[in-house]
């Protein structure tokens, strides 16, 4: 399951007001994307999902169960961060495996868990070598690889694909789009890419200023653009 509900979200930090009563019901298997120029809150609002960070106001809910005061590492969420955030001095495997290990899982189930992911992420050639020897779309693979070894509630992406050169960003796009079809697992991506938005999401939520300007299919956007701001953003006709 991975029904996540979030109501009235705000988030200030100091004076400063960035998130302003984010309203979201994220249906279990969705892929939604959370879209918008740099800076409207993108990041602060998975954060706030994740648990990496507390919420000014607001409830957020999984499954029906309260989690606003829930740690990270009891909400069953796994994160992928756009800078992979790896350890540099453990082997990919020993990557794989560190989460699994500290949650105490049998060893014959980390090591299955670990071949299953390599194969589907075609990570296994290179489970012996250390972070520093892989290219960046390699260590990508791996940071994805970690989360799904966890067997997460839902995955939440921070722009995983935006340090990586163009051609790879739309390969791993796809392979994406497939891993989401295989898992069927919710997941929460955040991008400013517009056209990856377009490509990847059941829903898009479209932000601004820390508000939801609109939610929709692509097609909805495209086709109905609540305001202007969407239309340009969107690339439709307004
Ligand atoms: P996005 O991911 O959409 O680019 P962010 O969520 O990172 O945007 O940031 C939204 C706003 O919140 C920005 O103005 C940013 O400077 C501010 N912000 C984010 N995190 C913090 C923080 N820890 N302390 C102060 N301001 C922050
Ligand atoms: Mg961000």
């Amino acid at each position: 399951m991975g029904r996540i509900t979030l109501e009235k979200i705000t988030k200030s930090f100091g004076a400063v007001k960035v998130l302003h009563g984010i309203d979201l019901d994220i249906a279990d298997g969705e892929f939604v994307v959370f879209v918008g120029p740099s800076g409207c809150g993108k990041s602060t609002l998975l954060r706030q999902i994740a648990g990496l960070d507390k919420p000014t106001s607001g409830t957020i809910d999984i499954d029906g169960a309260r989690v606003t005061d829930v740690p990270a590492s009891d909400r069953g969420l796994a994160m992928v961060f756009q800078s992979y955030a790896l350890y540099p001095h453990m082997s990919v495997k020993q990557n794989l495996a560190f989460g699994l290990e500290n949650a105490r899982l049998p060893r014959p189930e980390i090591e299955a868990r670990i071949a299953e992911a390599a194969r589907m992420l075609e990570i296994g050639d290179y489970l012996q070598r250390r972070p520093g020897q892989l290219s960046g779309g390699q260590r990508q693979r791996v940071a994805i690889g970690r989360a799904i070894v966890r067997n997460p509630t839902a995955f939440l992406l921070d722009e995983p694909l935006s340090n990586l050169d163009a051609e790879l960003r739309i390969s791993m796009r796809a392979e994406l789009s497939a891993l989401h079809k295989r898992l069927k697992t919710t997941m929460i991506y955040v991008t400013h890419d517009q056209t990856e938005a377009m490509t990847l999401a059941d829903r898009i939520v479209v932000l601004r200023k820390g508000k939801v300007e609109q939610i929709g299919t692509p097609l909805d956007l495209y086709n109905r653009p609540a305001n202007r701001f969407v239309a340009g953003f969107i690339g439709a006709p307004s």
